[in-house]
């Protein structure tokens, strides 16, 4: 099946098209996503699956998952198991297609070595501020290393033995020997391995150097074969040394390594490294925490692969870095479970309401549609019984004349019910709130229509009180105040966190046949927003619900307001 037809186009795109014209790597397309496993996926990261994967799929091609995991330091199988999850999760699959750049670490220190009997890399036994010294800066040259003329016999004989152990960490560095005076710093002398006495995730003890990222990228993608290097474009500058390094070694393969804008969305924040801030100092209950921007905090809110995916191709692909209103992430999972969510009943803050002219031990069972607009996904049936609960919200003492809900004296319309007329209301008397209502109810419209034609510009949901299930349910806001925390350079980006970006309410009842609910299952809750069930909380005893979104994008009201 070609799909190409659907996905909008981009350079990226267009560049592959010219390609493939000339039959360049002989009509082959080859991409890769290479997550470092030092943190969960976050949506920026899903941008980067979604194009890489998205190509290999229209072009029938493949797009290997290759771990980047050169730094012993930081790496974790904890990462590795969400990130295959999160790739999995979002709609894709590299088949027999998973590699590890710590595979490679022998071809990559053979490597090393043909560059050093080529003259083109020594060993250099500055320190690492020494070096930093002498790189000099944008409009400096830098010095070369007193150590950038050793014979090939001893940086042969020193990387062996720096491979072997015999010297400590930051004792000395490989080098590749380009250009000190080079305008772009990539290429003054790079560091391209390191000594580190560290166990490594995959390979233990086995090695005590390890690549640069320079260094293992390129030829990772080289010795994979892979035609097209999608990376953002912090890169670009990187690009020269990408290519020196796969032109001096003559690799079979050289991959056009090509630059895009990374996503950055408004009220977050996106690098690795402040999320695992924000888990560390428990600002949120972990890396899936339902306000994190993370794949996985987007599964456990709510979130659709098809919305992430749709989310993706709207925002496109450029080479001009923007931020993102998270307006528009909102909307692409609104415009999903608004074709897919069942519409069920459910009151967020009860309020009782007995209807008094109604049978106290009757029930009746009252047919719902499951979506008006899909009658194919069928109805319910809604016990219906004299004491309900409805939302605070929907009842007022003194309405003004607009409040088309309830009020003393006024009638609305019980969605899938009956129309009922506001008699009298039970108060407080030292708090002033409202306790109960007393309601009279009209038999004559059931299913929501007067045979005396009269009319209600009110139509509210409701549960019976008798039958409804409580529930928790949890509210989420955006989880930082400010558009970007990341603007004001003399601040940290968690002095910006909202405060009240979870809210939880306790006391929700639902209709009964939410009780069948699995976690992870979503729901329209009517004239309230999207729900799911809470997939690590929640129980059949005690249901939780996590509010995806509302109905409207709140935020853009506000701001017309302002
Ligand atoms: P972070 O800055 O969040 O730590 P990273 O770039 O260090 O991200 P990697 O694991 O190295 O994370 O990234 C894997 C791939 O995802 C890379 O190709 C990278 O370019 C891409 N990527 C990371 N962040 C974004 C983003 N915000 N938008 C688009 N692509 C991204
Ligand atoms: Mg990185």
């Amino acid at each position: 099946m070609n799909e190409q037809e659907n996905t909008p186009t981009n350079f990226i795109r267009n560049i592959i098209d010219e390609d493939l014209k000339i039959n360049k790597n002989n009509g082959r397309v080859v991409t890769r996503f290479p997550p470092e496993p030092n943190g969960y996926l976050h949506i920026g990261h899903a941008k980067s699956i979604c194009l890489n994967f998205g190509i290999a799929k229209d072009y029938n091609g493949a797009c290997h998952l290759r771990f980047d995991d050169t730094n012993p330091s930081k790496e974790e199988t904890e990462y590795i198991d969400s990130i295959k999850e999160d790739v999995k999760w979002l709609g894709f699959d590299w088949g027999e297609n998973i590699f590890y750049a710590s595979g490679y670490f022998g071809q990559l220190y053979d490597f090393a070595v043909q560059l050093i009997k080529m003259d083109k890399a020594f060993v250099c036994s500055l320190s690492a501020d020494e070096i930093r010294q002498q790189r000099g800066t944008l409009t400096e040259p830098g010095q070369e290393s007193p150590y950038r003329n050793r014979s090939v016999e001893e940086n042969l004989e020193l990387f062996a033995k720096m491979r072997a152990g015999e010297f400590g960490n930051g004792a000395h560095v490989l080098r590749a020997k380009i250009d000190m005076t080079s305008g772009n710093l990539n290429m003054r002398d790079p560091v391209i391995y390191r000594i580190m006495h560290a166990d490594h995730h995959r390979t233990g003890g086995q090695w005590c150097i390890y690549p640069m990222y320079d260094f293992a990228h390129c030829l990772s993608d080289a010795i994979e074969a892979i035609t097209h290097s999608i990376c953002t474009l912090e890169f670009e500058d990187h690009r020269p040394l990408y290519d020196w390094v796969l032109d001096t070694l003559q690799t079979e393969h050289h991959p056009q390594q090509i630059e895009f804008a990374r996503l950055n969305l408004d009220f977050t924040v996106m690098s690795k490294r402040k999320l695992m801030q924000l888990v560390n100092d428990k600002l949120v209950s972990g890396w899936d925490d339902p306000r994190m921007l993370t794949v996985s905090g987007l599964r456990r809110r709510g979130y659709t692969p098809a919305s992430i995916r749709n989310f993706c191709e709207q925002i496109g692909v450029g080479k001009r870095n923007s931020r993102i209103d998270m307006g528009i992430l909102e909307n692409a999972i609104r415009d999903d479970l608004n074709e897919i969510a069942p519409r069920v009943m459910g009151v967020l803050d009860p309020l009782k309401v007995i209807i008094d002219n109604y049978p106290e031990d009757q029930t009746e069972e009252l047919e719902a549609q499951n979506h008006p607009q899909n009658p194919e996904m069928g109805s319910r049936l809604v016990p219906f019984s004299r004491e309900l609960y409805i939302e605070q919200t929907d009842f007022m003492e003194e309405p003004p004349n607009k409040f088309f809900r309830l009020g003393p004296g006024r009638e609305v319309r019980l969605r899938y019910g009956y129309f009922i007329t506001c008699q009298s209301f039970e108060k407080d008397a030292k708090s002033g709130a409202i306790t109960a209502i007393h309601c009279t109810y009209d038999p004559a419209t059931k299913g929501g229509n007067a045979p005396d034609g009269r009319k209600v510009k009110g139509t509210i949901h409701w549960v019976s009180a008798r039958h409804a299930v409580k529930a928790q349910i949890r509210l989420y806001d955006r989880l930082f105040e400010v558009e970007n925390p990341e603007a004001d350079k003399e601040k940290d980006f968690k002095e910006f966190i909202n405060p009240h970006s979870l809210e939880v309410l306790d006391n929700c009842q639902l209709e009964p046949a939410l009780t069948a609910a699995q976690p992870g299952d979503s729901f329209q809750f009517e004239r309230q927003g999207y729900f799911c069930v809470e997939t690590k909380d929640s129980t059949p005893e005690a249901l939780i619900f996590n509010r995806t979104v509302t109905l409207r994008d709140s935020w853009a009201r506000e701001n017309k307001k302002g």
